[in-house]
């Protein structure tokens, strides 16, 4: 996927001035629902219509999507509205049914990135579409099996292309109903910088009050476009209920949030920005060389250590340092997350130093 400017020629052919925006309903209901928010976000800066069809329930016996019908529902949404038009694919009948009811985009549901069978199935059935397909990434924290799901696409002849980041699953329950682990979707943009990257802060969020300023995170960090869940009743939709907004407050929330410019020419900026980069360079010079010494330390440590036959972990006094840090890192405005992640590396890293000297 060398080229994958290629990829993005159907986002700039849209020649937007602002984010890509895809609205609707999580599920189709009734053709009446579908029909009413389409009309209610018409003339907004949405551009693509979504509504899921086949709903991939995480429990049996939730409501599954209105089926195939609902594909006539999307096509008159288009007729009425000028609307393009989404839904999810999760197999090749899905694909089938969709691309003869000529919906513009596709979009591949979390629960079926985790499964390359699935997706090379899709792929096979969408052999050189030049319908757009959108990759939201896998339910697990897993950035291969996200772009791997992306190359069985792209080796299928399918050039339009884009991935969708609704956060990942987690067994701890966070305020969030999916994480969002940024880094992930931020090491995705620096692997394929060109490849349009959209953020659906509603599955991030789980709750409609979230959804601003994951947004507007989104935005911060250059995501070309939101895909936000809109429902004319949002209290009574049939899925995902919480996390809906009607079409009155997406549009309270776009014209609120701010789209910061990737860079400017104004005079002054250049500058400024040149000062405070060889700041972080030194900064970063200082880490390396502090880095560098607090290792030699501990390979001297690990010299006495085998010199008196003594044990490399020693637990205590590691759980000390990590809370001194924990307490101080938050003095530096240093979230305690962060810190605890350094640390456990820097200790990792320590110990393997001590064990080189111990062993060799
Ligand atoms: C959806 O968009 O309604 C959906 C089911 O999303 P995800 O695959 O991200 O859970
Ligand atoms: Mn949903």
């Amino acid at each position: 996927m060398e080229n994958s400017k290629e990829m993005r020629t159907w986002l700039d052919n849209f020649g937007l001035d602002h984010p890509l925006v895809i609205a609707g309903p999580c599920s189709a209901e009734t053709e009446e629902q579908v029909l009413k928010i389409a009309h209610e976000l018409k003339d907004t800066d949405v551009t693509v219509y979504r509504a899921g069809i086949w709903k991939p329930r995480t429990r049996p016996g939730m409501f599954e999507g209105v089926g195939a019908i609902g594909l006539n529902w999307l096509k008159k949404v288009k007729e009425e509205t000028g609307l393009m038009t989404t839904t999810e694919v999760a197999n090749k009948d899905h694909v089938k049914l969709a691309l003869e009811a000529d919906i513009d985009i596709l979009w591949i549901g979390a629960r079926t990135t985790v499964s390359p069978f699935i997706i090379q199935e899709i792929a096979d059935a969408l052999c050189g579409t030049d319908k757009i397909v959108l990759v939201k990434n896998p339910v697990n924290p897993d950035l291969a099996l996200w772009m791997g799901g992306l190359e069985r696409l792209y080796t299928a002849d399918i050039k339009n292309l884009g991935v969708i980041h609704r956060g990942f699953s987690t067994y701890d329950k966070s305020k969030y109903r999916n994480n969002p682990e940024w880094q992930i979707a931020v090491e995705f943009q620096n692997k394929f910088p060109d490849i349009p990257l959209i953020c659906d802060p509603s599955h991030i969020a789980g709750r409609r009050d979230l959804i601003f300023d994951l947004s507007q995170r989104a935005l911060d960090l250059n995501f070309d476009g939101l895909m936000i869940e809109t429902h004319w009743d949002p209290d009574n939709a049939w899925s995902d209920a919480k996390q809906q907004v009607t079409p009155k407050r997406l549009t309270e929330i776009m014209k609120s949030l701010k789209i910061r410019k990737k860079t400017t020419d104004e005079a002054g900026y250049q500058t400024q920005l040149e000062t405070y980069r060889e700041q972080i360079d030194d900064t970063d010079q200082l880490l390396l060389d502090a880095l560098g010494k607090r290792m030699k330390i501990a390979a001297s440590i690990g010299k006495i250590k085998k010199d008196n036959n003594v044990a490399v972990l020693q637990n205590k006094r590691w759980s000390q340092i990590l809370n001194t840090m924990k307490i101080e890192g938050e003095q530096r405005g240093l979230s305690e997350d962060f810190i605890s992640r350094v640390f456990k590396s820097i200790h990792q890293e320590s110990i393997n130093h001590q064990q080189k000297v111990i062993n060799g």
